[in-house]
């Protein structure tokens, strides 16, 4: 039997699946990852050191004229296939819920609901001192005209709604939680499985398949560890779906 074989078989048979994305899932939308060899953004800086609660608040230009303007380098991605087939797959019923350490939103835009957002998104910015809510693109404006750290009219500092590096977890994180724990399959697709506690989770699950192009420290742990592209897996595993239960609409 193929991998995809095994997987449209486990999502048949599934009573609840949840699907765990990471940056691997956005890079074919043109967002790089932390990780990947040659092309992730790791490469180039230490995430740490430009997204980190330390940089916000003691190297402001640091934060705001490097890392604010990686985040917003996913502004103007689309979603990519393999959004739109787990989309296609939660529509069908084959998928309960989408638990994502994105923040590019892509999901939502490929018409995916309950889209849990552990690390936050970047759709909005808020004031550290009166808690105010901007539209990203607005403070965006002001950081490109300098305005370094951007100011909320009260005086505060700014700040995107993604979590960094220093940051606590959100509270959708219990949901998370919760989900994983009550479901029967975790499909990881796009993370390298590094970034605690989020890569804890698929651990809650009865079962974990991976599909990741690169080794992942939770392969042993999994009952499939498919290493390679996830568009190309999915369209694969769409593919079976479709022979092996023509009526769903796929
Ligand atoms: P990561 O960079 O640590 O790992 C990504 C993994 O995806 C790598 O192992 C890589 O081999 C694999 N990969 C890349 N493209 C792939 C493809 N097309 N098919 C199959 N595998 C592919 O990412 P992570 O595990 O999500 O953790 C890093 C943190 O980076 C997360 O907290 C996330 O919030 C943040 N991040 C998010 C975005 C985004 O929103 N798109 C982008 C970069 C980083």
């Amino acid at each position: 039997m193929t991998h995809a074989e095994q997987i449209a078989g486990l999502l048949l048979s599934s009573r609840h699946v949840i699907i765990l994305t990471g940056a691997g899932i956005s890079t074919d939308s043109g967002i790089p990852d932390f990780r990947s060899p040659e092309t992730g953004l790791w490469q180039q800086y230490d995430p740490i050191e430009v997204l980190s609660v330390d940089a916000l608040y003691n190297r402001s230009d640091v934060f705001f004229n490097v890392g604010f303007k990686i985040l917003t380098t996913s502004f103007k991605a689309e979603p990519n296939k393999s959004h739109e087939l787990i989309s296609e797959f939660q529509k069908a019923g084959l998928v309960q819920g989408i638990v994502t350490q994105n923040i590019d939103s892509l999901h939502q835009k490929a018409g995916s609901t309950h889209v849990m957002e552990v690390h936050g998104h970047l759709r909005t910015c808020h004031c550290m001192r009166c808690h105010k809510t901007f539209p990203t693109e607005e403070v965006e404006k002001k950081v490109n005209a300098g305005e370094i750290p951007p100011k909320c009219s009260c005086g505060g500092i700014l700040r995107p709604d993604v979590i960094l590096f220093g940051d606590s977890m959100p509270s959708v994180l219990n949901e998370a939680i919760s989900e994983c724990r009550h479901s029967d399959l975790v499909i990881v697709l796009g993370s390298s499985l590094t970034v605690a506690p989020v890569c804890q989770l698929p651990l809650l699950a009865k079962r974990m398949v991976i599909i990741n192009r690169e080794v992942t420290p939770f392969d042993s742990a999994s009952i499939l560890a498919w290493h390679g592209g996830i568009t190309d897996a999915l369209t694969e595993i769409r593919d079976c779906l479709k022979k092996l239960s023509p009526q769903l609409d796929l």
